[in-house]
């Protein structure tokens, strides 16, 4: 076993919860209107955005697989019209797990390094879950490399990378003119966030994509998470700030040596700890950053 592979199992144990749980039997989706006909849905995966147009739709991400038949009705509650474009913020089957039901109904579009990933498939330590490689009519069909812009009725879509924050190919989206962004994986309203680093994720990259989004957005945004309720720019640099203190707090015990075990006895400081309440709990979030921050790999 490598050490990042130790160390990736030390993150994972444990991760468990709503956002990576195992679906419900019984489905329970709910759809709300953002503005100006711009929609949210949420299942048991990462949040759906959906932007009505007069003659189509265009949604960001897609939930879980065994949700997709469910989520395709809600979406057609919200709005009986052809999917034109169905843009996936990253690979992880709780936000494309829908592309294999949704492909063939719809373009998908995503950052070059997630047609790579849902092509190759891979064995995700993080879960303990082997995942096959997708089948041709789920993969992106569109995919860019730094940003690209689409548009669906009185609305402007912009795509931009940031590069190796949640994942290595996360699209944040900038809906204007009605100012929401999907902010992907990036936020986890009012939690630590999970960091994919076996794909390629960091936690100072996050941080470091946080810090760009806030400089492009203002207070009338609505910010949505990739899990959560709807947030406003505010709690997004609220995430910012836990995010550098999480940083420097390891950076700090890593300059004295300590290993994570010794770090981990010692816990989070008291003003961290109540970010733990998601399903990444404090031992989790220790061992991402000690395996983030330190030459792990
Ligand atoms: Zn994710």
């Amino acid at each position: 076993m490598t050490l990042f592979s130790r160390i990736a199992s030390l993150v994972l144990v444990a991760v468990v919860g709503p956002a990576f749980a195992q679906p419900t039997e019984k489905p329970t989706i709910s759809h709300a209107e953002i503005r100006d006909n711009v929609h949210l849905i949420q299942g048991d995966g990462g949040n759906i955005v959906v932007v009505e147009g007069d003659r189509s739709l265009l949604v960001i991400d897609n939930g879980y697989p065994e949700q997709a038949a469910d989520l395709f009705n809600t979406i057609m509650e919200v709005g009986n019209k052809p999917l034109r474009f169905m843009v996936n913020t990253h690979w992880h089957f709780d936000h494309a797990g829908g592309n294999d039901y949704l492909g063939p109904r719809t373009n998908l579009v995503a950052h070059d390094n997630v047609r790579k990933r849902l092509q190759e498939g891979m064995n995700f330590e993080a879960f303990k879950r082997v995942v096959p490689p997708a089948a041709p009519h789920a993969l992106p069909v569109v995919t860019y490399e730094d940003s690209t812009t689409l548009y669906e009725g009185k609305q402007v879509i912009r795509l931009r990378h940031f590069a190796n924050g949640h994942t290595d190919g996360d699209s944040i989206a900038f809906i204007e003119p009605s100012k929401i962004v999907h902010m992907g994986d990036h936020l986890f309203a009012n939690w630590f966030p999970f960091v994919d680093l076996q794909s390629g994720g960091s936690v100072q990259g996050m941080a470091r994509n946080v810090a760009a989004v806030l400089a492009m957005i203002d207070e009338d945004w609505v910010v949505v998470p990739g899990h959560g309720p709807l947030s406003k720019k505010a709690d997004l640099a609220r995430t910012h700030e836990m995010l550098t203190r999480s940083i420097s707090w390891m950076e700090e015990r890593l300059s004295e040596g300590l290993s994570l075990e010794q770090i981990s006895e010692q816990g989070l400081p008291e003003q961290l700890q109540s970010w733990g309440a998601g399903f990444i709990k404090e031992a989790n979030w220790i061992a991402t950053l000690y395996a983030s921050l330190s030459n792990a790999d």
